[in-house]
């Protein structure tokens, strides 16, 4: 398999952002593209609780829905938590997992990442496992350090034909929110590390499949470059998923690799 034969994605996350109204109005304009035929997966991550209305709102067309994090049990004393039970009951698919705001706003360990993904996957909701260094560590050529010490907590236990399902995301932390994104370049050697670590941990069928997704201030302007990069197999956008007319030019180019 090359790039080619993996559908791309265009991810948004919407973190926590958006009134029902404005929710719902993007939503339909993103529906209204027609997407399907031309190959790319668009998947919505609303906040919690809206993701029962979102995926009436998705209902027939190809859009997935994804939350934006989870607890790895499926119930119990966990205040403010949400199971991996009621994601598939909301109409979840995919769940973000380890995004750089859990890791370093809300302290979630590596290891605990581990166990999400491992939950989601037993639940049959694809993890995109969201991976990436801080400035100083990329400063600090620690890059691929960080990279490889989060992938390898996140994928522990892991394995067999579910892995090639998995969406692995690259997000190095200086790039999001900050307008500041990684040059193409700089990406795709991640990405490609990325993709030659699964190879050599999970096999090279499963390095294949998996969807190495971009993340990081990436907006209608740096679309093309970012997508265009060998293993760049899509994007999970914050800041730019917000409107239509920042996300629809991005959903477009993703198509056209
Ligand atoms: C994100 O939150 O995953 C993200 C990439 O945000 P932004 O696009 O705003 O940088």
């Amino acid at each position: 398999m090359n790039q080619a034969s993996r559908t791309p994605v265009a991810a948004c996350n919407w973190k926590m952002n958006l009134s029902r109204d404005a929710a719902r109005k993007l939503v339909d304009a993103v529906r209204n593209l027609d997407y399907q035929l031309q190959g790319v997966e668009i998947v919505l991550a609303p906040p919690y609780v809206l993701l029962p209305l979102a995926a009436d709102w998705i209902s027939g067309s190809g859009i997935r829905l994804a939350a934006q994090n989870m607890h790895w049990e499926e119930k119990g004393a966990f205040t403010g938590e949400v199971s991996p039970l009621m994601l598939r009951e909301a109409g979840c698919s995919h769940v973000i997992l380890g995004h750089s705001e859990r890791r370093h706003v809300f302290g979630e360990s590596d290891e605990q990442v581990g166990r999400k993904v491992r939950s989601a996957l037993a639940h049959e909701l694809v993890p995109i496992l969201c991976v990436g260094e801080k400035l100083g560590e990329r400063e600090a050529g620690e890059t691929t350090r960080v990279v490889e010490r989060q992938l390898a907590a996140g994928l522990a236990g892991v394995g067999g034909a579910e892995t090639g399902g998995l969406v692995v995301a690259y997000e190095p932390v200086w790039a999001i929110g900050t307008g500041r994104n990684a040059s193409g370049q700089d990406a795709q050697e991640v990405h490609r590390f990325i993709r030659a670590w699964l190879a050599k941990a999970h096999g090279a069928d499963v390095a294949d499949r998996v969807r190495i997704l971009y993340g990081g201030s990436v907006t209608p302007a740096n679309i093309a470059e970012l997508i265009s990069q060998k293993d760049v197999d899509g994007t999970l956008v914050g800041g730019a998923s917000l409107k239509a007319d920042t996300i629809i030019p991005i959903i477009k180019s993703s198509m056209k690799r």
